[in-house]
């Protein structure tokens, strides 16, 4: 592995982000990135730049977020190789041309047929709390869709984000791909730039300006946003199978996780039982506390900190578990609060961290209502109990209805 020391992070010139774009679409037109050869090649090279940068990678997300080690190669170094690997695998069979299903008499005498054309240059913005996996993914697709890119890591993560530059400036073609680190004046000074498919994560005040400002140019654009996202225990479910892996959920990345469980319902009946098993399961996890262990990350800084201890502050709730901070450190342990509104500040925003509020309700039906009230459209739904009661949940909206 390259042992490297990781620079300061350094924003780009403003002044040469427009050349930059400009090489990547001169590129683009003249159809070097379109073969699959050029496409595989370019993946693998970026497969081994990771490889190679994996000591980076790790000591930059340990400055950026405390990431553990382990979680660093689970979810952002493995993840990424996992994802070029089962594209290398895949792209030839997926850039066959599909004929086109469910056609009219009248249009099938024409026989269409799908054809998978590169779309042209995109821009990837990224988010700070899986700072590899979130800007390399979408990258990886553009790569193997035949685009050319750019890419733009979060600069709250801004050692991850040094390490991305040099990875894809010493693996990838110049020519086609390029990162641009920055913050504001730097994304907006790209987003003034004209792109065939932008694609965003982060938050969904920023995914509104993203999408205004596409909108001008009718440019097509991913938006990964973020969810306050339910989990429902019922009476039936088994309380350890459940309260383990919400622990679980909840821990990787000091819950800095857009999918992990904002908030718990559970059913009145197997409360006492459910908090028992969370102890339990704390305990297990991290025998001797979470501060002290080399396997709980930090929150990403001091705002976030701030933020997060600010919705702890103004809960009307009843700390059961944890609760313990450290601004030094931006240490947050994991927090569970027992809150009885659904206007608690620990219900109506996004945590992105270790909190964990428990509403108790009389019943699944009372359950899916709350979660249609606090977020229709959730990213995930975590529901423990009996495969009805699983089914019901799955489907919140429409049952509520
Ligand atoms: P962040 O602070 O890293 O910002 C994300 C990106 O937006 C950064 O690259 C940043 O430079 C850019 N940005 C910030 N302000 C901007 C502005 N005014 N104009 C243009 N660009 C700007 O991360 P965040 O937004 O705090 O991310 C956390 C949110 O992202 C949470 O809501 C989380 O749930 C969500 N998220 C979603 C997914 C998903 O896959 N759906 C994954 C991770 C995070």
């Amino acid at each position: 592995m390259a042992s490297v020391k990781i620079a300061p992070f350094e924003a780009t010139p403003i002044e040469a982000i427009p050349s930059t774009v400009n090489l990547c679409q001169t590129t683009f037109r003249s159809q070097k990135t379109k073969p699959i050869s050029y496409r595989l090649v370019q993946l693998r090279k970026l497969y081994w730049g990771i490889v190679d940068y994996s000591d980076a990678l790790v000591e930059a997300c340990k400055l950026d977020l405390g990431k553990p080690v382990f979680e660093t190669f689970l979810s952002e170094i493995d993840w990424c190789k996992n994802d070029i690997m089962f594209v290398t695998k895949n792209l030839e069979k997926w850039m066959k041309d599909e004929s086109a299903p469910d056609i009219p008499l009248t249009n099938s005498l024409l026989n269409p047929r799908i054809r998978k054309e590169p779309l042209g240059t995109v821009l990837v913005i990224g988010a700070y709390n899986f700072p590899v996996q979130l800007s390399l993914g979408p990258l990886i697709g553009a790569i193997s869709a035949g685009c050319t890119g750019v890419l733009k890591p979060s600069e709250v993560s801004p050692n991850a984000a040094m390490v991305l530059k040099k990875i894809v400036e010493e693996y990838l073609d110049p020519s086609a791909y390029a990162v641009v680190n920055g913050a504001i004046p730097e994304t907006t000074a790209l987003l003034n730039e004209k792109w065939d498919k932008i694609f965003y994560t982060g938050n969904s005040q920023v995914g509104t300006i993203i999408a205004k400002k596409a909108a001008e140019t009718l440019t097509p654009v991913c938006l990964e946003l973020g969810g306050r996202n339910p989990a429902i225990v019922t009476k039936n479910a088994d309380p350890r199978l459940a309260a383990r892996r919400l622990v679980w959920g909840k821990l990787h990345n000091a819950g800095q996780v857009c999918i992990s469980q904002n908030y718990i319902m559970v059913e009145k009946e197997i409360l006492p039982a459910f908090i028992e098993q969370l102890k339990i399961a704390l305990k297990e996890f991290y025998p001797g506390g979470q501060k002290a262990s080399p396997d709980y990350a930090r929150i990403v800084n001091n705002r976030h900190f701030h933020r997060i201890k600010k919705m702890v502050d103004d809960s009307r709730g009843k700390i059961l578990i944890g609760g313990e901070m450290d601004e030094s450190d931006n240490f947050i342990e994991i927090t569970v609060v027992q809150v009885d509104d659904i206007n608690d500040s620990m219900i109506v925003d996004e945590s992105f961290g270790p909190l964990m509020p428990l509403l108790a309700v009389d019943n699944v039906d009372e359950a899916i209502r709350i979660a249609n009230t606090v977020h229709s459209t959730p990213l995930g739904l975590y529901p423990f109990g009996t495969t009805t009661e699983t089914n019901k949940s799955a489907f919140l909206t429409p049952i509520i209805k």
